[in-house]
């Protein structure tokens, strides 16, 4: 069979180009190598509760941003969604409740309050980065694909935010450590956790412009989405099957056929069959996956291949966990960022400092009655999950180490839960790389160090003509948002909207 373009992987980043193509009137094919769509969003059904994969906040549904714009194109209403009052709270290891959302001025006096010892100097780094972020944003907004505008897209840029550009500028080559100098040890751990969390890295290792994003995402307002992630899935696949594109489910993609120039033009299938793609095709897969396994050891250029070998990402181990609607109420917010005291003192170690709490709202406890279906998000090192097992008891006896480690830090962080939430699952890198085939399992996209962001960052371009890519690990920016955002830079590339 011949399409115009052929999608290979059904996640968010997948669905929205295959979804955005389709209703553009192209000739779509979508391959996903699992039952279901979705990705790292698939939902877990169990026990009458369904989990979220992810920590189940969401940014950018406000009017005019990157979710509207994409559902104007769509013939299918976008999923419920509701803005939350407060992002989320950052406990920190003493007990101390960090409030993070809401206005920025009520977010300055809280700040204030709890960092008395760094007060003005905390301020103005959250002031800073938000004016920062805002203009980014605003920049974004014309030129959606930043890292790679044209020399004239980025003057006119430049022109139009004379007043910050210079500033922007002048920050390209800074972490954001180097903006928390006058800070104390508690903001700055506090500053970490939430880094980590958005872009894989801590604060000294972190691109400040990238921090400045991230950062100010609460105070642009996060949301919940009714029926979790995968009803956006859910939505997407709706959206291109109407429009007439295809969509089909077990159906593994082994490698990229090329045309006698070298350029992409189709997949073969696992199953032998072969797809012909007459104008582009699309990678859903991550950076690594795309060129180890579409692209192939043989074709993949010497610089891809060293430049692959320094990303990094984390695995994530997490806890589906039915809690009791009195201990959820209990909770400070239903998204609680939990800092454990360091043990020795030593660099910030987001495996044993972090642990994420994302409660199923009120309004939609996707769990039997009197309960809401909640996740427990960590880091874990992925590698360690995939060496030294002799056999299937082995990865059995890690994830039952790590839960127990996991269940008591739990406990320790909030202690408010009291005997108020079961285990129901646990997922390991290992769990997540059957679920998606994601490289080791690691999930949340690449570390945005120095390094990776900006000029240096991996974008959706390929080194094979007619080959792109979308993704968490291709496009700056974490989360469903930022993936979103790479599908849409990926669809005007390929066939921009009718004007
Ligand atoms: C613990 C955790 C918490 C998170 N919390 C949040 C959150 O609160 N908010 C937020 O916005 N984001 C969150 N995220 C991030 C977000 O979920 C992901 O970044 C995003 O869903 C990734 O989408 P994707 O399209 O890049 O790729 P993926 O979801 O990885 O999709 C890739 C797809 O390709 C398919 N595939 C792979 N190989 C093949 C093949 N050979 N042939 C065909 N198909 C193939 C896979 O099955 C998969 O469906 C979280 C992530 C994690 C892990």
């Amino acid at each position: 069979m011949a399409y115009d373009v052929v999608v290979v992987g059904g996640g968010i980043g997948g669905l929205t180009t295959a979804a955005l193509l389709a209703a553009r009137g192209v000739g779509v094919l979508l391959l996903e190598r699992a039952p279901r769509a979705g990705g790292c969003c698939v939902a877990f059904d169990a026990f009458g509760h369904r989990f979220e994969a992810g920590a189940g906040l969401y940014a950018s549904w406000q009017p005019g941003e990157i979710h509207e714009r994409v559902f104007a194109e769509l013939p299918v209403a976008p999923p419920q969604v509701r803005e939350v009052e407060l992002a989320y709270v950052v406990r920190l290891p003493e007990g101390t409740d960090v409030r993070v959302g809401g206005g920025f001025e009520e977010f300055a006096e809280h700040l204030r309050a709890v960092f008395p010892e760094c007060a003005d100097a905390a301020i103005n780094f959250y002031r800073e980065a938000t004016q920062v972020a805002d203009a980014l944003q605003r920049a974004a907004r014309r030129v959606p694909a930043l890292a790679t505008a044209s020399k004239l897209q980025r003057m006119r840029l430049a022109l139009k935010e004379a007043r910050l550009s210079s500033i922007i500028l002048s920050r390209a080559d800074e972490t954001a450590a180097r903006h928390l100098v006058n800070t104390s040890a508690r903001f700055r751990c506090f500053v970490d956790s939430q880094l980590q969390i958005y872009a894989q890295v801590a604060s000294d290792e972190c691109a400040y412009l990238y921090a400045a994003v991230a950062l100010s995402q609460p105070f642009r307002g996060m949301y919940t989405i009714g029926g979790g992630a995968q009803a956006l899935a859910d939505a997407l696949v709706e959206a291109i099957e109407r429009s007439g594109g295809t969509v089909r489910l077990n159906a593994p993609a082994l490698r990229l056929a090329y045309d006698s120039r070298g350029r992409a033009a189709g997949i073969d299938l696992l199953s032998g069959e072969r797809v012909e793609a007459r104008r582009a095709v699309v990678s859903n897969l991550t950076v690594w996956d795309t060129y180890g396994k579409l692209v192939g050891a043989g074709r993949t250029p010497d610089a891809v291949r060293a430049r692959l070998k320094s990303l990094r990402g984390w695995g994530a181990y997490q806890i589906f966990l039915s809690l009791d609607e009195e201990a959820a109420r209990r909770l400070p917010a239903e998204h609680v960022l939990a800092v454990a005291a360091s043990r020795d003192n030593g660099p910030f170690d987001p495996e044993r400092a972090l642990l994420m709490l994302g409660v199923a709202p009120a309004w939609d406890a996707r769990a039997p009655a009197g309960k809401r279906a909640a996740t427990a998000s960590t880091f874990t090192e992925a590698e360690a999950w995939f060496s030294f097992h002799a056999d299937e008891s082995e990865h059995e006896g890690q994830d039952a180490r790590a839960l127990e480690e996991r269940w008591s830090r739990l406990h320790a962080a909030l202690p408010e839960l009291g005997a108020g939430a079961e285990v129901i699952e646990t997922e390991t890198p290992r769990g997540t790389y059957e679920r998606t085939r994601r490289r080791l399992g690691m999930v949340g996209g690449v570390g945005q160090s120095l390094e990776v962001f900006g000029a240096n960052a991996p974008t959706h371009r390929t080194s094979v003509a007619n080959l792109f890519m979308v993704g968490d690990t291709v496009f700056p920016g974490s989360g469903v948002a930022a993936v979103t955002q790479s599908a849409l830079v990926v669809a005007d590339e390929i066939a921009p909207p009718r004007r």
